[in-house]
């Protein structure tokens, strides 16, 4: 096409594009317009995927011309229900039992459309005002629920991967500024010279965290210049906790060695199978070696407002917390933060930029929240969590999330009384990890390739999304319950259907493997 022979396009007309005083009622009729059209999608979808596949759908997303706008927004939600809409995960369907992803409420939401389209931006005070008011009441109220103690604050962050991140990095940071000045930490064996420069500090760091600890945590430590093998990886118990004898083990190691145990990681809800490693035991090897303490909770958060609050027990002793909102408060993505018991800590992330938030604005006392965090400008997420608890409450989510792991538990009877299945533990929060077994003399290997069939088999008929991982080098599938609305009975109809695209894949193997039934 010839650029240069189109029309220019009429200034005025691009103009009205843009959210202000004249085009108020444009941007209502068109938020509206989406809100019914997804409103009736959520309303009608019947399977949590339609099964396409990425070469079904890839041509569609290539096809359309993004240098051809359409000037309309019904034609371009036209257009976004063949590419996008049509064939999403929802979340929302009861048989989605795959990931940590949640149905969301309808008070968060409502958040969403305030915060995007105010478009504060929470990086300082003069792009949010009450947006960071807001943020620092919810740090405030999280901490307080934690237990943290007065000095204690904190960050929204984009996800717990973040949040793990920039805990690391205050735990490193403050391990380096405590093994140059001396400042508690145990005197070192004899003969171990005290370093004096930074580079000597670096490569003795190590973080201690369990072998089911999230992934982040390693790739925190290489993004903090540490390397992989900084991670200290601890064995777990039969019931995937940390086992705190061993725990309690590599530290004195660690110590002998002259390196540095500059953190802990506990996780409270592993992603695979929701353990929470013994809090109070690892509060006191933490104590003992002046190490830092940080509790990944992303998943286990949600026991805050429930009434399982009891499992936490030990985590108000954390030097920072993990929270993901977005998994078990409910929230929408994104919605995360950091918590630390000393807010002196968060220094190690404040710069100054004359253009945005000057040493003269601290000075004044002018709350600036780029100074605790390492994005700079940042979605204003706080809100959604702040409608959630102005409009239905802290009580009612844990409510939720009581719901879900309830669930789990009656799941866990049905999977554990099935032959057809063998489930790994029993859960504290709402994942189940199990493996299809056709019989109790079938050939390991074949019973990996069933499970994985299964998962693929399932995944591809969008009759239901169920995950998987490996346990002991064995392929497992899992479900992670979040969906309050997932009764018994789906649960039970989708095992039923992981038993037929098993029972399926085995009858279509050469004869000995059959024979080996
Ligand atoms: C999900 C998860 C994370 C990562 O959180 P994101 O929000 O996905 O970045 C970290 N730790 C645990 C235990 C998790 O389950």
């Amino acid at each position: 096409m010839d650029l240069l022979a189109r029309p220019a396009e009429d200034p005025a007309d691009s103009r009205t594009y843009l959210l202000n005083q004249k085009t108020a009622q444009d941007y209502r009729t068109a938020v509206s317009e989406s809100v019914a059209r997804v409103g009736a999608k959520i309303a009608g979808t019947d399977r949590p995927f339609t099964g396409i596949t990425v070469d079904g759908l890839a041509p569609t997303v290539s096809g359309i011309d993004l240098d051809t706008p359409l000037h309309d927004t019904a034609a371009a939600l036209d257009e976004l229900e063949e590419v996008y809409l049509r064939d999403a995960v929802y979340f929302h369907h009861p048989r989605y039992l795959a990931h940590l992803n949640c149905p969301v409420v309808i008070p968060a939401l409502v958040g969403e459309v305030v915060l995007s389209a105010v478009n504060s931006s929470l990086d300082t005070w003069d792009q949010s005002a009450g947006g960071t008011l807001i943020e620092r009441r919810l740090v405030d109220w999280t901490a307080e629920r934690i237990g943290l103690g007065e000095a204690a604050d904190g960050i929204f962050t984009s996800g717990g991967s973040q949040s793990n991140l920039q805990a690391m990095l205050l735990a490193r940071d403050e391990a380096c500024r405590r093994a140059l000045t001396g400042a508690g930490v145990p005197s070192p064996e004899p003969g171990t010279p005290a370093p004096s420069r930074l580079t000597d500090v670096l490569p003795r760091l190590r973080i201690l965290t369990s072998e089911c600890s999230h992934f982040s945590i390693r790739k925190s430590a290489t993004l903090l210049g540490m390397g992989a093998e900084a991670v200290i990886s601890v064995p777990s118990d039969e019931h995937k906790r940390m086992r705190t004898a061993d725990l309690a083990d590599e530290l004195a190691r660690c110590h002998r060695d002259g390196l540095i145990p500059m953190a802990v990681v506990a996780t409270a809800g592993t992603t695979d199978f929701g353990s929470i490693d013994p809090l109070p035991g690892i509060a006191e090897l933490c104590d003992r070696y002046g190490a830092w303490m940080h509790v990944d909770a992303a998943y286990g958060c949600g026991l805050l407002v429930s009434r399982r609050r009891a499992l936490l027990a030990g985590i108000e002793r954390a030097d920072s917390v993990t929270v993901d909102y977005h998994k078990s408060f409910f929230q929408p993505v994104s919605s995360s933060a950091v918590l630390v018991r000393d807010r002196a800590t968060l220094r190690h992330v404040t710069y100054h930029a004359d253009y945005l938030n000057p040493r003269r604005m601290a000075e004044r006392r002018i709350p600036n929240q780029v100074d605790k965090s390492i994005q700079t400008t940042r979605r204003f997420d706080a809100l959604k969590l702040w409608l959630t608890l102005r409009t239905m409450g802290a009580a009612a989510v844990g409510e939720l999330f009581d719901d879900v792991i309830d669930r789990a538990a009656e799941a866990w009877k049905l999977l554990h009384d099935d032959p057809r299945f063998s489930v790994v533990v029993e859960p504290q929060l709402s994942t189940l990890v199990f493996r299809y077994v056709p019989s109790t003399d079938q050939d390991p290997e074949l019973c990996d390739r069933v499970n994985l069939h299964a998962r693929d088999a399932l995944f591809a008929s969008g009759d239901a999304i169920v995950a998987g991982t490996v346990v002991d080098g064995r392929h497992h599938l899992k479900f992670t319950l979040l969906n309050p609305e997932t009764t018994l009975e789906d649960i039970a109809a989708v095992l039923d259907l992981i038993a037929e695209h098993a029972g399926a894949y085995l009858a279509e193997q050469p004869r000995p493997a059959l024979s080996a039934r």
